[in-house]
């Protein structure tokens, strides 16, 4: 580690060194093409002045001692609670993270976006037959309903139980194996993958179970669908989160079982033949009207140019939506609560937005793309924070390679808690992909994701699971990445 390090720092000596050759090597060229009368000058461009350099420090400082967005995401969690899509927990934040951002001087909107509206029901389940039972005794299974399931009739069904590995197991099973059975999809989330610091990449390989396994189970005729939790809680606590139905295959209800449920009946079926009680009651109601809430501080020079800085404003509905996403929204009202408070003025407008429906449907994200495609080529840039309040080690970016080399001196100002990193990525953020889509320039924090997937999507995803100071660290990643980008001299290559 030691030997890797040092060699890291020569490289960048190096790295730096033929930098500033070049550099020189530029000036130099410049400087002769302006003597002579046919060329124009073009010494290197300024990014960032050094008035903005001393602001970003100032904003970090103040992040890092503002209590502020622990607050907000306390108030969204504790007080109004878990904020599914369509129910009255996520209308009641709608407009409270709107009181608040008039509160420090935001231009607030709400932008209408119509919402699905599914509400959890009951949720039992039992083996009701299996080797080795006691007589008169069933062993309960630990589940709860994926978000878009339809309900079991109301006694519920009972059926034998297939289980398997991947989509590749079920395929080679004959039909008449599957149909009219519940399947059981045992994918782990790769917890080793998670414990070294790629939660995301893990969570992104097991997730196609959840979402696409009824569908596929479906097809061979069965009549209920379970998957191993995505995710590495170790206390018996099912992950919830949305699955979708193919058109055109009939939906059959679906679960999520913890993941010591899931080896639990891995190992009966093993050795014979297991029979389930499933009853899942949960319900779609007609789809609801919600909204985006938008808060604006205007640019002083491009105020037609913006910086979008969000969260998502719903939760799922187990816990209390402190980490998924309470956290985003917080740090992102932070950023704009300090720019208020040192009184600083963004040349760009910076836009926070609280998304509505990223876990179910992404209306919230869809919605602004529809309404504000015809002004893309004025959005400067997107942030978007969605994966916890863990300790941020730098920032990722989806966009040219040149914004590293621009951004450096923003990474320096960061590394002071520890969040100097500049990465590159495929994709930085749900709702702000639209904007990705179309070539705006994209940004997250690179957060601590080894523990967030123990508590993501489940009922334990609480206030407690948040540890303030990493909160603040992240909300200064943020009000430096928004402030930096509304202020810099340059344009973003995009
Ligand atoms: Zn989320």
């Amino acid at each position: 580690m030691q030997r890797a390090s040092c060699y890291r720092k020569r490289h960048l000596l190096l790295v730096i060194a033929g930098f500033l050759a070049r550099s020189v090597l530029a000036q130099n060229v410049a400087s002769e093409a302006s003597a002579s009368p046919s060329a124009s000058p073009s010494p290197t461009p300024i990014v960032f002045s050094e008035r903005t350099l001393a602001d970003l420090k100032q904003l970090q400082q103040a992040a890092l001692s503002s209590d502020y967005a622990f607050r907000e995401v306390a108030y969204l969690s504790n007080n109004i609670g878990p904020r599914l899509t369509g129910s009255a927990q996520a209308t009641r934040a709608v407009e409270y993270v709107a009181e608040e951002m008039k509160a420090i001087g935001c231009q607030v909107q709400l932008e209408k976006v119509i919402v699905p509206h599914w509400v959890r029901g009951e949720e039992i389940g039992a083996l009701v037959q299996f080797p080795g039972q006691a007589k008169g005794t069933t062993q309960k299974i630990v589940l709860t309903a994926l978000g878009a399931s339809v309900a079991t009739p109301v006694e519920g069904i009972t059926a034998d139980l297939v289980c398997v590995r991947d989509f590749e197991e079920l395929k080679s099973l004959p039909r008449e194996k599957v149909s009219g059975k519940i399947v059981l999809f045992n994918h782990a989330f790769d917890k080793r993958m998670a414990g070294q610091g790629h939660g995301g990449e893990a969570y992104g390989q097991a997730v196609v179970y959840r979402s696409d396994s009824p569908s596929a189970a479906a097809k061979l005729g069965a009549v209920g669908c379970l998957v191993r939790s995505v995710g590495g809680a170790d206390y018996r606590l099912p992950h919830t989160g949305q699955t979708k139905y193919e058109d055109g295959v009939p939906k059959i209800p679906a679960a999520a079982v913890t993941g010591e449920d899931a080896d639990l009946v891995a190992a009966l079926t093993r050795e014979g033949a297991v029979k389930m009680k499933l009853i899942l009651t949960p319900q779609t109601l007609p789809d609801s009207e919600s909204a985006n809430v938008i808060a604006d501080i205007k640019g002083t020079e491009h105020p037609e140019q913006v910086i979008i800085v969000s969260g998502h404003l719903d939760s799922w509905d187990l816990g209390t939506g402190a980490i998924d996403d309470g956290a985003g929204v917080a740090v992102s009202m932070e950023a704009a609560h300090l720019i208020q408070q040192l009184h600083l003025k963004p040349k760009r407008t910076i836009r926070v937005i609280a998304w509505m429906n990223e876990e179910n449907g992404s209306a919230g994200s869809k919605g602004y793309a529809k309404d504000h495609a015809s002004d893309f080529m004025n959005h400067f840039a997107a942030i978007e924070t969605d994966g916890g309040a863990g300790h941020p080690l730098g920032i990722n970016i989806k966009g040219k390679p040149e914004v590293k080399a621009m951004f450096l001196p923003v990474g320096k100002v960061l590394q002071e808690s520890g969040a100097g990193i500049l990465s590159f990525v495929e994709h930085a953020g749900a709702d702000i992909e639209p904007l990705e889509k179309a070539g705006v320039p994209s940004f997250a924090p690179i957060q601590d994701s080894r523990f967030y997937f123990n508590y993501h999507h489940t009922a334990a995803d609480t206030l407690d699971k948040i540890v303030p100071h990493e909160l603040q660290e992240n909300a200064a990643v943020i009000a430096v990445l928004s402030y930096a980008l509304a202020s810099m001299e340059q344009p973003l290559p995009r």
